[in-house]
C-alpha cells in the first residue's frame, strides 16, 4: 500500500540565511513538514483497515485530515526546491520571464500582486502561481493547505505563509517576509517546474 517519504532538503538548513533563519528551517522541515507526511500515512492505514472492515471511522473526518495531511506534504515537497541561496536583483528568466513580462506587464506588476496574495491570505496558508496547459499564469491564495485549491494545473511557485514558515524571525511582520522572500526564488526550478510539472508526493 502507498506509503509517503519526507523528501531529502535540496539544501543545507542555514543555505537561506540571513532570509530564512537555520532555526525555522529545521522546524519547518523536521518537524512541520515530516507531520504531514505522518499525519498522511496515519489516515491512510485509517481508511484501509476502514475498507478492510477491521476499524470504525469517521469516513468524513479522516478523508479531511487526509487531505490536509496530504496537500501540506506535497506542497512542501515542491516549496523546498523553489528557493535556494539568496541573491540580490534576483529575477526570472527563460520561459518564465517571458510569460510573467507577457501575462502581468513587468515582472515588478507580477511581484505586486503575487506579493498581495501572500501578504493577504487569511489566517494560514499559500500564494500560488498556478499554470495550466495553455501556459496561461494565475495567482490563488490556498488557505491552510487545501481550500480554494484549482485542480489540475501545475504549481509552479508557491509561499508558505504559515506562521510556522517566519514568526521566529520575522514575528508578526509577514509583509517583510514576503518582501525579504524574493531573494530566494530559485527560479530556473519555476521553469522547470513550467515544463515537467512537479511529480506526485514522494
Ligand atoms: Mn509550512
Amino acid at each position: 500500500m502507498t506509503r509517503y517519504n519526507l523528501p531529502p532538503l535540496p539544501y543545507k538548513y542555514d543555505a537561506l540565511e540571513p532570509v530564512i533563519s537555520k532555526r525555522i528551517m529545521e522546524l519547518h522541515y523536521s518537524i512541520h513538514h515530516k507531520g504531514y507526511v505522518d499525519g498522511a500515512n496515519a489516515a491512510l492505514e485509517k481508511l484501509e483497515k476502514y475498507a478492510k472492515g477491521e476499524l470504525e471511522i469517521d469516513v468524513k473526518a479522516v478523508m479531511r485530515d487526509f487531505s490536509f495531511h496530504l496537500n501540506g506534504h506535497l506542497l512542501h515537497t515542491i516549496f523546498w526546491p523553489v528557493m535556494k541561496p539568496p541573491e540580490e536583483n534576483n529575477k526570472p528568466g527563460g520561459k518564465i520571464g517571458d510569460l510573467i513580462d507577457k501575462q502581468f506587464g513587468s515582472f515588478e506588476a507580477f511581484q505586486k500582486v503575487f506579493g498581495t496574495a501572500a501578504k493577504k491570505v487569511e489566517g494560514v496558508g499559500w500564494a500560488v502561481l498556478y499554470a495550466d496547459a495553455d501556459d496561461n499564469l494565475y495567482i490563488m491564495q490556498i488557505e491552510k493547505h487545501n481550500l480554494m485549491h484549482l485542480p489540475n494545473m501545475k504549481i509552479i511557485l508557491l509561499i508558505d505563509v504559515w506562521e510556522h514558515a517566519y514568526y521566529l524571525q520575522y514575528e508578526n511582520k509577514r509583509a517583510a517576509y514576503v518582501d525579504a522572500w524574493w531573494q530566494v526564488v530559485n527560479w530556473e526550478e519555476v521553469d522547470r517546474l513550467l515544463e515537467k510539472g512537479h511529480a506526485s508526493p514522494p
